[in-house]
């Protein structure tokens, strides 16, 4: 997933720094920064995984969202991304 809670603040992945407690928008478990070289930027549950939140996501989908997120910040527009809605 691209975004995480921290301090109860939405915050994406890309503009994450390691060090900090993230939490899901879902579960509120605690979970992993990945800030690699290869892969997006993203956060992970730690296992065992019972969230569903996020779950599945290949890499071209999370760069899917990323880039509709980019495309419209980068018109001035506001986006949210993963933002959880009630059944
Ligand atoms: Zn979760």
């Amino acid at each position: 997933m691209l975004a995480a809670l921290c301090n109860d603040v939405r915050i994406y992945a890309h503009a994450a720094q390691k060090g900090a407690i993230y939490l899901c928008p879902g579960c509120k478990a605690e979970l992993v920064l990945r800030k690699g070289a290869i892969k997006i930027h993203h956060f992970a549950h730690k296992p065992p995984v019972e969230c569903q939140f996020g779950a599945g996501e290949s890499r071209e989908h999370l760069e899917a969202k990323l880039a509709i997120y980019q495309a419209f910040v980068g018109r001035s527009l506001r986006a949210e991304m993963e933002w959880p809605l009630e059944a």
